[in-house]
């Protein structure tokens, strides 16, 4: 017997209907009329509001705090499904990048794919499946990326984050289709290349959504002396020393990211203008503020501080210290380029903190331009959660005193 049985009926307590019906993608489990039938992690269920609105067919999770993931469909989840998607992706990158190979083809919820994400470099894709429902579907996804595009030669499932372990799965990392390259040299529309190593435990590829940001950032360099702080492979970095900065330095705590940084610098032919510090950039910051040092222009690109609403305050005090001391190192006329990946950090909470510890570091700011996540990375409106890059351009105003 081959039959697909039809996917069980969960309904909605009543009340909860307004955010699912706006479009947001995720049920909490408080918010479905119990009892709830025991399900299988993955398993495909349909979701009616209370008053018998029909959401379409979702993933359930028993354990997970989300326990359905809705994919606004109401038909069969197959090959075709998945292709349909993942052409729908495409066409955005397309139009928003022309023939360039390098972006996020898949970015989860807000490509209606929650739970999936797919990078492409070049021919090669390098995969996540951070819920039970994409994980039991990985064949049928394999398939239909392989259907987009046919000249993918080799596909990685990069499955070693801590999102797999909410959803009970376990971490790995497996060439799932083809092979992969050692090393995969990908290059920009800006004419910039950079190395991207998707084999090996501890390696990732680039910050593809700091993408459009590069070129943004890279203007205000011209002539002057960088510094990037969190430079991983040297995306800013490099972009600067190719607009002309006059030199770069730039630190990372992972030797792994300052090796290939290197390497980019010397891809680039900007090898002799970047200079690679492997450091923690609270104590470089802070050592080099002490030394009396200065620079025009400092970009700070940490990782998340703020991995949850938990962590907010703790985080803020993170931002406030290296964007003092980053405006400590800067004089008149110099750039502040500051940014957050924290979802719970909003663009107008990052500006108050660099508005502030402008006041402790004796000067003022000016905001001149402003970034945000790659649009290879959407923000789909009816889900606040997607997004969660902000980067801001602050110019440093110290005026003269007779
Ligand atoms: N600007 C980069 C992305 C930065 S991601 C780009 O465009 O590609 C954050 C980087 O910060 C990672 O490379 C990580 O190794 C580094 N990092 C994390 N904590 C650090 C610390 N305390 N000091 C220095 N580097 C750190």
């Amino acid at each position: 017997m081959n039959r697909v049985s039809a996917p069980v009926l969960l309904r909605l307590r009543p009340g909860e209907h307004r955010r699912l019906r706006d479009g947001h993608l995720w049920i909490y489990r408080d918010q479905i009329e119990p009892p709830i039938p025991s399900l299988a992690a993955g398993a495909l269920v349909r979701v009616e509001t209370d008053y018998g609105y029909d959401l379409g067919v979702g993933f359930y999770h028993p354990q997970s705090k989300i326990a359905v993931r809705l994919l606004l469909w109401h038909g069969e989840v197959d090959e075709h499904f998945f292709q349909q998607r993942i052409a729908r992706a495409l066409m955005l990158r397309q139009s928003a990048y022309g023939d360039s190979d390098v972006y996020r083809l898949v970015f989860g919820e807000a490509d209606l794919l929650p739970g999936l994400v797919v990078d492409r470099y070049q021919d090669w894709l390098a995969v996540q499946f951070l819920s039970a429902g994409m994980d039991a579907r990985a064949a049928m996804i394999v398939g239909a990326l392989r259907n987009a595009l046919p000249q993918v030669r080799g596909i990685i499932a990069k499955n070693d984050t801590v999102l797999r372990d909410k959803e009970g799965l376990p971490r790995q990392e497996e060439i799932v289709w083809g092979s992969i390259p050692e090393r995969i040299t990908t290059a920009f529309e800006s004419g910039v290349r950079l190395h991207a190593d998707l084999l090996g435990g501890q390696k990732t590829g680039l910050y593809l959504d700091q993408r459009m940001n590069y070129r943004l950032v890279a203007q205000w360099a011209r002539n002057r002396r960088v510094l990037d702080c969190f430079t991983h492979q040297g995306g800013f970095a490099i972009h600067c020393a190719l607009a002309g900065a006059q030199d770069v330095c730039a630190v990372d705590s992972s030797s792994a990211a300052i090796a290939l940084a290197q390497e980019n610098a010397a891809l680039n032919g900007v090898a002799e203008r970047c200079r690679f510090i492997e450091a923690d950039v609270f104590d470089f910051l802070k050592e080099a503020v002490n030394a009396g040092q200065h620079w025009d222009m400092v970009i700070l690109d940490p990782p998340a501080f703020a991995k949850s609403i938990h962590h907010i305050r703790s985080a803020l005090r993170g931002y406030a210290e290296i964007n003092r001391r980053a405006l400590q190192l800067l004089g008149d006329g110099g750039i502040l380029v500051s940014a957050s990946c924290s979802h719970h950090i909003s663009s107008a909470m990052l500006l108050d903190v660099i508005t502030s510890e402008a006041r402790r570091a004796g000067c003022r700011v000016r905001l001149v331009a402003r970034g945000m996540q790659s649009p290879c990375h959407p923000i789909y409106l009816p889900m606040p959660e997607t997004e969660y890059l902000t980067l801001l351009i602050v110019e440093v105003v110290r005026p003269q005193t007779p």
